[in-house]
């Protein structure tokens, strides 16, 4: 997956492609896979990179959402809870089982989740992970070593699935690409091409890193991006009704001694009505997460105070080993594009989690809401609205089997490597490390990553800045932000050998992620 093969694509302004698809998040990368693999022409735009907004930023469950069915949303759940399964067969070496457990202070609440979680269970039906259980206060206490045990009771045990989020949107874009779709990242829509009658016929891009500009024609045009749909409903109609509100969350990352062990802790009722997760991931603790509306869709949300306070709190009342700021190694803030209110006084609590398909008069259609567990089924339903309003001829949807690019055998992922994110990729970042030594080294001695996944991510993975590989390809700015910040240098020298970029590219790529990255930590660095 090269960057210019990709680009190149654009330079016969004749082609009239089948599916054009705005945005290369979770939503964006999931429709140019059901495209492609139906048979259609299709190209994605992307205006930053893959997955820079929402779907990086998640609490990384693959899940039916315990709290959705406590709010009686039983067929998202139910929906959800098929996707998890297809996602662990389809995905194995980014999705697996992750245990959850409930600890227990009140008598009621043993027998109140253990009900609710048999009736998840059985909404997962052949898909299921395993049978949740009731389990006493020593069980509990070996799988949350640091539970607070004062008043501690028992506990539920209960299963999920867990992923890497924005590793899962590359190999979207790479099975995409496979699969004869064009994805480009770093490519923004400025503009809707219309017809005299009115009716979309197109996308106006420019290339974010080069400047170009190209008019590109298609069938049907797909508005994925998120928590800036309206910005797209903006260009089509000046005058639209506010369609998304953005809801922010957190996450801060801790170290593993705060929750050693593999079992992640669930709070199902925190003092804002929310639930509480921390979460095992990649050797470190992600705790979160909270859900705050905003006035304005951000690229880079940053974690108000009050959300930081409430995540730190929370955590400290059912932790022993309590964490303060300084404990902090990154804060992420993401945001949910909630599909807006439509009664008046409705909250956003309150309006379903489950996608929205609209098709505005132009003829451009546009999802809103969803979750990333569901991505797979967006994008049927996206591609299949296309059809039935028949701007693309009816092809059957081909994913529910399809093995996403890096799939292996569940049995065959080994996950105290490192690299086992890679999945069928490993063998050949490992010749990369046999061919070149220097490739071996690592790029910061306090984690595995090494100078062979940087090559790999600039080769083959499209990445074309600092920030692409250490946020998205390698996931190093959302365990360890100093870290991160210690290697954008080696990492920027690296690039700009692959790319022809010189000194000039390299300073101030540095000094670009050093000041992103800089958001992403709680005190001074
Ligand atoms: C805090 C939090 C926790 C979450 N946790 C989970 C979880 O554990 N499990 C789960 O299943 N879901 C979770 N979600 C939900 C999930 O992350 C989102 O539903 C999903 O990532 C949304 O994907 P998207 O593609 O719709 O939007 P995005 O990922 O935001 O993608 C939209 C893309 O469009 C691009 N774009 C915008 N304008 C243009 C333009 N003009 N031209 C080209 N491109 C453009 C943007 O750059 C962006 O990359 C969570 C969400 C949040 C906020």
């Amino acid at each position: 997956m090269k960057r210019t093969e990709q680009i190149s694509k654009l330079n016969d302004s004749n082609v009239e492609w089948d599916v054009i698809i705005i945005g290369g998040g979770a939503s964006g990368l999931g429709t140019a896979v059901d495209a492609a693999t139906r048979g259609y022409k299709t190209i994605l735009f992307e205006a930053n990179d893959f997955a820079k907004a929402t779907s990086s930023r998640s609490t990384k469950l693959v899940h039916g959402g315990v709290r959705y069915l406590a709010q009686g949303d039983v067929s998202l759940v139910k929906e959800a809870l098929r996707e998890r399964g297809l996602l662990e067969r389809n995905a194995s070496h980014l999705a697996k089982k992750q245990s959850f457990v409930i600890p227990i202070y009140k008598w009621f609440d043993g027998p109140f989740y253990t009900i609710g979680l048999k009736l998840y269970d059985m909404l997962s039906k052949k898909l299921s992970l395993g049978k949740s259980v009731h389990i006493n206060k020593e069980k509990t206490i070996e799988q949350l070593p640091t539970i607070k045990k004062e008043k501690l009771r028992g506990g539920v045990v209960y299963y999920d699935g867990q992923f890497d989020d924005s590793r899962l949107a590359v190999n979207l874009a790479q099975t995409a690409v496979e699969n004869g779709a064009t994805v480009i990242n770093h490519i923004k829509v400025t503009d809707l091409l219309k017809d005299n009658a009115g009716k979309i016929i197109g996308v106006k891009v420019k290339d974010a890193l080069y400047g170009n500009e190209y008019n590109v024609k298609g069938k049907a045009i797909f508005n994925a991006t998120g928590v800036f749909t309206n910005d797209i409903l903006n260009m089509n109609d000046p005058n639209h009704k506010k369609t998304v509100v953005p809801s922010q969350g957190i996450h801060l990352v801790l170290d593993k001694s705060f929750l050693p062990g593999d079992s992640a802790l669930m709070i199902p009722k925190t003092s804002d009505g929310r639930v509480l997760f921390a979460v095992p991931w990649h050797n470190r603790i992600v705790v979160g997460t909270t859900d705050i509306l905003v006035e304005h869709p951000s690229l880079e949300p940053r974690a108000l105070e009050q959300e930081i306070e409430f995540v730190l709190s929370t955590a400290s009342q059912y932790l022993t080993k309590k964490p303060t700021r300084k404990d902090v190694l990154t804060v992420f803030a993401g945001q949910r594009p909630l599909a807006a209110p439509e009664k008046e006084g409705e909250s956003t609590k309150e309006v379903s989690r489950s996608h929205k398909i609209m098709v505005s008069n132009t003829g451009l259609i546009s999802i809103i809401g969803g979750k990333w567990t569901t991505y797979r089924q967006m994008a049927e339903d996206f591609i299949n609205k296309a059809i039935q309003i028949n701007k693309i001829p009816n092809k059957p949807c081909k994913t529910e089997n399809l093995s996403i690019h890096g799939n292996i055998p569940a049995e065959k992922v080994d996950r105290t490597n490192h690299l086992y994110i890679y999945g069928a990729d490993i063998p050949e970042i490992l010749k990369l490390q046999q061919e070149n030594s220097e490739y071996a080294e690592k790029i910061h001695p306090n984690h595995d990553y090494t100078k062979a996944e940087i090559i790999w991510a600039i080769r083959t993975e499209m990445a074309e800045k600092v920030e692409d590989i250490l946020a998205r390809r390698v996931r190093l700015l959302f365990i360890d932000a100093r870290a991160a910040i210690d290697c954008a240098e080696t990492v920027a020298k690296i690039m700009a050998k692959e790319l022809g970029h010189d000194n000039q590219w390299i300073e101030k790529e540095v000094n670009e992620f050093r000041d992103l990255a800089k958001g992403y930590l709680l005190v001074d660095y």
